[in-house]
């Protein structure tokens, strides 16, 4: 396979080229474009000129596309769990559950643009204000730079194009460099679906090169950035008057109250896919529990029994449901975080070691909480068992982090889910779930280090417009 760059609603021949390796097999996957700042300005442009025609697309028109292309990529949905199995190191099976998902986000995209209804404003309310009649609506701003990472490299891709769309923008991708061929896939399915020409642009490439001819370019109005925290804050300080989303990093916590106790069979089967869905390399992935000291034994046993069950592979067979990390470099990194922890007295329950160009599932216990592998983000099969006395100390230790994206809390005591709820520091609270959740409508996105701003359709609509009032004095 040998993809270009996305221009003007076709696929064009790009300056240069890179490969693309399978980081399980370490085959070639195949070349895409490595666009050049120059290419980067000429999408910028295309997309510019092409919101010239998105911004005076009705809300019906806008629907069509997104649920056509919802269409087109349902019936094309193996050809694109393959691809994403092959480029991002996914099982399989979790793949097609990423485009899956997708199919519903642009749906939800079709819906919520019909949705985009501003409000009627009483402006007598102030002295003075009398004879007026005034409402608000949502205006489209323009091209819009996304930039996107490897773990999701259809849906959160999605994120940024289906509410683009549906407000009426333009928009340019620099998608991840492992993964540049799924979102080539969507803008091809978009075009197909009768997107106007220019009104989406893929350009793969180096990150920071490409990522400042955004941030310089006064013609992107915004930049919707998923990615790590370090790269986050470097945008945002360059970002000048930009509107700007940050969806960025965690170490997602969660507590099992003792009110669990007959249900610790049923938890621990929902922390291990918590913990280990696509390898632990998901945003909100289980990473931290704590877990009441009555039950912490049976819940411990539990999850090492079924952990061990897990079955490392290739992506693309049907069984795997762990596979390699996305490089080598996480491999080490995650290696020496687990020896780190263990050197300090933590106990190892399951897993530990490498195994191909991954980690086993590993379960640790009795870490430290200013132990990397506890207070930074894993992004890896690794998750933190630690036992607390309390849901006090649970709580002051699921706070103890400079992240706050979801959490988690299992329990059956409706004061105690209630207050907990209110008291975690996080973008979203989950009762009785992993943290490993999220649905494509819900407003998604962090506190702390773990971002900026919000996602899930509806929300990134509303930062991807602005709110414009209009009066009108009638007496
Ligand atoms: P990353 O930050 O390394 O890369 C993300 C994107 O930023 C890539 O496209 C990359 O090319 C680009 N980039 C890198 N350096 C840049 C620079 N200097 N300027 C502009 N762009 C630059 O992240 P990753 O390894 O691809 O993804 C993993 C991270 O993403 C984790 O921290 C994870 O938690 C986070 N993530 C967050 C969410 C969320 O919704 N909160 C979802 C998925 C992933």
């Amino acid at each position: 396979m040998k993809k270009g760059l996305f221009l003007s609603g076709e696929e064009k021949a790009a300056a240069n080229y890179y490969s693309v390796f399978n980081p399980h097999t370490e085959g070639l996957i195949g070349e895409a474009a490595d666009g050049t700042p120059s290419e980067m300005s000429e999408a910028i442009e295309k997309a510019d000129e092409a919101y010239k025609k998105m911004k005076t697309l009705t809300s019906n028109e806008k629907a069509g596309i997104l649920s056509r292309a919802a269409t087109i990529l349902r019936d094309r949905k193996e050809e694109a769990a393959r691809i994403i199995s092959q480029e991002a190191c996914k099982p399989v099976t979790a793949a097609r559950t990423e485009v899956q998902r997708t199919v519903q986000t642009l749906q939800f995209s079709g819906e919520e643009t019909k949705r985009m209804n501003g409000e009627y404003l009483q402006l007598d309310a102030a002295e003075g204000g009398e004879g007026r009649d005034a409402y608000t609506l949502h205006e489209s701003i323009g091209v819009v730079g996304a930039i996107t990472p490897f773990n999701f490299p259809l849906n959160l891709v999605t994120h940024k194009v289906g509410p683009a769309i549906a407000a009426g923008n333009t928009i340019v991708v620099k998608p991840a460099e492992q993964t540049p061929f799924s979102s080539l896939l969507l803008a091809e399915i978009l075009s197909e679906a009768g997107l106007h020409p220019g009104a989406i642009a893929i350009v793969p490439g180096d990150g920071k090169t490409l990522g400042e001819v955004m941030l310089k370019d006064e013609r992107i109005k915004k930049i919707s950035f998923t990615g790590s925290p370090e790269v986050g804050k470097l945008l945002k300080a360059e970002a000048g008057l930009k509107k700007m989303t940050l969806e960025l990093g965690s170490n997602s916590p969660m507590y099992v109250d003792q009110s669990c106790r007959g249900e610790v069979s049923e938890v621990a089967e929902k922390s291990v896919k918590g913990a280990f869905a696509y390898n632990g390399q998901v945003c909100l992935s289980t990473q931290r529990i704590y877990v009441h000291e009555e039950i912490f034994d049976d819940f411990i046993q539990e999850c090492s029994e079924k952990t061990a069950r897990l079955q490392f592979g290739d992506p693309l067979e049907e069984s795997t449901e762990v596979s390699s990390l996305i490089n080598k470099k996480s491999q080490q990194r995650l290696y020496e975080w687990i020896k780190e922890a263990k050197a300090e007295g933590a106990e190892v329950l399951a897993g530990g070691e490498k195994v191909g160009n991954g980690l086993e599932p590993t379960i640790l216990s009795n870490v430290s909480s200013t132990s990397s592998i506890s207070c930074k983000e894993a992004f890896g099969p690794v998750v933190i068992i630690n036992k607390v006395k309390s849901s006090e100390e649970a709580l002051e230790q699921m706070n103890n982090s400079r992240f706050g994206l979801n959490a988690g809390v299992f329990t059956n005591d409706l004061k105690q889910a209630v207050d907990m709820a209110h008291r975690i520091e996080a973008g979203q609270v989950l009762i009785n779930d992993v943290p490993t959740l999220r649905f494509d409508h819900m407003p998604y996105g962090g506190v702390k280090d773990s971002g900026y701003g919000r996602e899930g359709v509806k929300y990134a609509i509303e930062e991807m417009t602005e709110l414009k009032m209009i009066s009108i004095k009638y007496r």
